[in-house]
């Protein structure tokens, strides 16, 4: 069976992937296994932070590699905090103190439109001149307050397009089916297939 290192410590990934791939024959590791540490995220985009931490665990292991990137922009923001999501409210953020922060920003307006984004990169070894990249959006708005209590991140506070509950009120099939980093995943596969590396 052959093998791909995720370069992400975050297990709802790792199932979700892992799942994905046993159906062409493909072993989806943790970069944990290999002992990867942490690589700064030094990028301005999505798709750079994605290919440094796509790179650094081929580096590392060997082997080719998948990671993410993905976040959440918010239009009242400027696309703020967007690459910078996860570390938001500072050193030490959670998703807690992510989530109370964005309601405090957006107190005042009601132009709450946002989405998340999503880029997904595959790299063949280290030093792969043409890594396969698949990007996906999901659009909604920032709710008041928060509702719900699956998901993570943002997801209590997000209402997708034509919804009126938020990410963390829905199953992870039916968020899967619609959401940025489901759609994304759909589009890596589809080049993966193109480019005969799965089969
Ligand atoms: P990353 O793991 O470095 O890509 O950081 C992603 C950041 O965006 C984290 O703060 C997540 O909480 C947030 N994020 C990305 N995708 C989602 C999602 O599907 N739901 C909620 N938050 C998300």
């Amino acid at each position: 069976m052959s093998k791909i290192v995720l370069a992400s410590g975050n297990k709802g990934k790792l199932a979700e992937f892992s799942q994905l791939f046993s159906e062409f024959g493909i072993e989806v590791l943790p970069q944990s296994e290999f002992n990867v540490p942490d690589v700064p995220e030094t990028g301005t985009t999505f798709v750079e932070n994605a290919i440094i931490k796509a790179r650094h665990a081929a580096e590392i292991t060997g082997h080719p590699t998948i990671s993410d990137d993905s976040g959440i922009e918010v239009d009242f923001l400027d696309g703020q905090p967007g690459i910078y999501s996860a570390r938001y409210s500072g050193e030490g953020a959670t998703a807690e103190s992510n989530n109370k922060k964005l309601i405090e920003a957006l107190a005042n307006t009601v132009n709450r439109t946002a989405r998340f984004q999503c880029v997904l990169v595959y790299m063949r070894h280290a030093k792969d001149p043409t890594p396969i990249i698949a990007q996906a959006s999901w659009e909604g708005e920032i709710a008041t307050q928060k509702q719900g209590e699956h998901g993570h991140g943002y997801d209590p506070l997000f209402i997708p397009l034509g919804m009126n509950d938020t990410a963390a009120e829905m199953t992870a099939d039916e968020k899967n089916a619609v959401s940025h980093r489901g759609k994304a995943l759909v589009k890596l596969v589809s080049s993966l297939k193109e480019q005969r590396i799965i089969k």
